[in-house]
């Protein structure tokens, strides 16, 4: 077997002028970031093989092993050679020291991640046809996993694949389950398609890509997309700051369709705008969709403090429970805006609810030092440690927050903790919030091991996918 060309993939990967500057700015221009200082260390460049030979990666000795317990990535430190001429995003095979046949994978030079794998299977073709499998497969365990299809993902014989009428009249209608629009339609890896994430914000689509294989076949995807959902608009959100350490320049804006004015997605009957071109992420957490769920259930009669708060998932959901007061707080401006735009649209008693535009580790500070306390205080940072390599620094400040947190907490108050770092994991997390409350003078109980939502499954071989975790914690009373 030689490398597989896409058959029609409608723009062609070509490292454009803008591309080599920026891999030369990574590279050369002043002090690397602690992660691509990390992740360059023993990451040898793989050397040049057989220019004549057909395309393919060659793997040193035992160095098969990960992909033989299904693991999708190829280091750089794994590579023996590189045969041929490939060119960044071409579909190659992976081979073993002795040349036999592990995978089928996207390349990429410009990354520490040399290839990221297609397929397991020899015979598989990496065409259209396989990214529309591939994608079938996402769209129906989504159908088969979630409560209520995420709202309507339906593929009709109309096509239609949202249902703007019960949109519409969920706003105050209350909670059931049928009350949601919005999923997360690709996971990347752990749907097979690496680098890849689609995002469902009712009839919009925000797609965003992360590496070079998937952003070769960008286009393809976008059609797929297109036949098998029907949206009014897809749009492309690849401004990650993870697309520097593959080489790719950043992108934002529409593939697809048009961008209607206002993009609203409806969980469990709350509506939250979300800002498509300018949000984080591709504009909303849906990740934590039911840990938002839950939070509503534990809010009753509490004075809450929600720190980090975005667009006010979580605050919502605590007003909506019954809390007493709700204290939400976070460092964009913007976000805040749309969380008071929020906060009216599901016509809930704003006198409950007040919101700082703050830096959180100042915030928690202020109120320790103004004596306040609470009953229910969340802690959802941003991602601290996107590899490993920042897990030392990440874990200083996770401790910090949830020192602070628990020392804010009345005696029988809640803490839930998240972490979204893929650098930190379960265990760690664990240990570091036991750590906080030991400094902060408390003893607590886990009452509650929470994960992202089911439209985000891991990869049983693929760890990484289980970037966010959190716990609920009651201090004793
Ligand atoms: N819980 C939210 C998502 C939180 S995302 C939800 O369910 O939708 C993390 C948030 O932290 C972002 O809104 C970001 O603006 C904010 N943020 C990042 N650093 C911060 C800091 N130092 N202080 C306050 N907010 C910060």
């Amino acid at each position: 077997m030689t490398s597989q060309k896409p058959r029609s993939p409608s723009t062609p990967h070509r490292p454009s002028q803008g591309n080599r500057d920026f891999r030369n700015r990574t590279k050369q221009g002043g002090k690397p970031s602690g992660e691509q200082k990390n992740m360059s260390r023993g990451a040898p460049q793989p050397l040049a093989g057989n220019a004549d030979a057909s395309p393919a990666i060659i793997l040193k000795a035992g160095r098969e092993k990960s992909l033989l317990r299904r693991h999708p990535w190829v280091f750089s430190g794994a590579v023996e050679r590189i045969d041929g001429a490939p060119r960044s995003g071409d579909t190659l095979p992976v081979r073993d020291a002795t040349d036999n046949f592990l995978a089928w994978a996207a390349y990429n030079p410009d990354s520490q991640i040399t290839a990221r794998v297609w397929s397991w299977r020899e015979e598989e073709v990496i065409d259209a046809e396989f990214f529309r499998r591939r994608i079938s497969a996402a769209l129906e365990a989504r159908r088969a996993l979630l409560p209520s299809p995420a709202g309507g993902i339906t593929s009709d014989s109309a096509g239609v694949f949202c249902q703007p009428s019960r949109m519409a009249s969920s706003s105050s209608e209350g909670r059931g389950e049928g009350m949601n629009n919005g999923a997360r339609l690709v996971h990347a890896e752990s749907d097979g398609l690496p680098g890849l994430i689609v995002d469902q914000y009712g009839d919009t689509l925000v797609m965003q890509i992360g590496s070079a294989g998937a952003e070769r076949w960008r286009d393809a995807i976008a059609d797929i997309l297109q036949e098998l959902c029907n949206p009014a608009c897809i749009y492309e959100r690849s401004d990650s700051d993870s697309r520097g350490l593959e080489g790719m320049e950043p992108r934002n804006g529409v593939l697809r369709g048009a961008l209607p004015e206002s993009v609203e997605v409806v969980e469990h009957g709350l509506r939250f705008r979300v800002d498509v071109a300018a949000g984080q992420k591709t504009g909303f957490y849906l990740d934590q969709r039911d840990n938002r769920a839950l939070t509503e259930t534990l809010a009753k009669d509490r004075d809450v403090l929600n720190c980090f708060c975005y667009t006010g998932g979580f605050s919502l959901y605590a007003l909506r429970g019954g809390a007493k007061s709700v204290l939400s707080i976070d460092a964009s401006g913007d976000a805040l805006r749309i969380a008071a735009e929020n906060l009216a649209a599901n016509n809930l008693d704003g006198s409950r609810a007040e919101w700082q535009e703050a830096d959180v580790f100042q915030a928690l500070r202020k109120l320790r030092d103004q004596g306040r306390s609470f009953d229910f205080i969340i802690l959802d940072p941003p991602k601290f440690a996107p590899t490993a390599a920042f897990a030392e620094k990440a874990a200083r400040g996770y401790k910090d927050i949830n020192l602070l947190g628990f020392k804010l907490l009345r005696p029988g108050g809640l803490l839930a903790t998240y972490s979204c770092s893929g650098g930190i994991s379960e265990d760690l997390f664990q240990k570091i919030i036991a750590g906080a409350a030991l400094d902060a003078g408390v003893d607590a109980q886990i009452i509650h091991y929470l994960h992202a939502s089911a439209d985000h499954p891991v990869l049983l071989s693929f760890p990484e996918g289980a970037y966010l975790k959190g716990l609920v914690l009651r201090v004793a009373g």
